[in-house]
């Protein structure tokens, strides 16, 4: 059930699951940039948001059917461009890349498989911290696998241009390994603003 106000959709624990909603879409992909994150990046953005966030930077991904679907070719090039030695690392976004944990935790696995910790990653969420560790097991499976988190919906009311990586004062970076070691959250050490 959504409770919709006049904001973004506000789901109970589990009540989203990538199982039910996602089609392993891909609305893009953006090899070598230098806006998501630290670094340069290659960034995948995939399909389907129900937050439905006013103002949401992306609207057409938030449809599950946008897009192209995932492919082994799609990984293989992803892959290939995170060897080059200037790429930092890849970044997930969307969409909601914690209900596309289909896609997200396997190209997650294979770059800790092949690049072990020398490339980074980073995802985006709707979700805050504290909803994501009362979630499903997959989300919580992803949140192991990545190292930087933007969470949290974008609010219009909170709206800063001025931020970090961020559209709205609620949205924080969070360093995930550290968080996941203290049990709560650490904001990421090289925060400027
Ligand atoms: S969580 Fe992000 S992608 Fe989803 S609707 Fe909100 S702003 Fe858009």
């Amino acid at each position: 059930m959504q409770r919709k106000t006049h904001g973004p959709n506000n789901p109970m624990p589990k009540e989203w699951l990538a199982k039910d909603l996602s089609l392993q879409y891909i609305a893009d992909y953006k090899a070598f940039n230098f806006v998501d994150g630290e670094g340069v990046r290659c960034s995948l953005y995939v399909s389907g948001c129900p937050f439905h966030c006013p103002g949401c930077y992306n609207v057409a991904a938030q449809n599950f059917h946008y897009g192209k679907p995932y492919t082994q070719e799609l990984e293989d090039q992803i892959m290939e461009d995170l060897s080059q030695d200037y790429v930092q690392g890849l970044t997930l976004l969307g969409g909601e890349p914690f209900l596309n944990t289909q896609v997200c935790i396997r190209i997650c696995k294979r770059i800790r498989q092949e690049f072990g910790h020398t490339k980074d990653i980073w995802s985006w969420t709707g979700y805050n911290w504290d909803e994501l560790l009362k979630d499903s097991d997959d989300k919580l499976e992803m949140l192991s696998l990545i190292d930087i988190l933007v969470d949290g919906r974008f609010l219009e009311e909170k709206k800063d241009l001025t931020l970090q990586f961020r559209g709205s004062s609620n949205q924080r970076i969070i360093d995930v390994p550290k968080s996941l070691a203290a049990d709560k959250v650490i904001i990421w050490d090289k925060l400027v603003r």
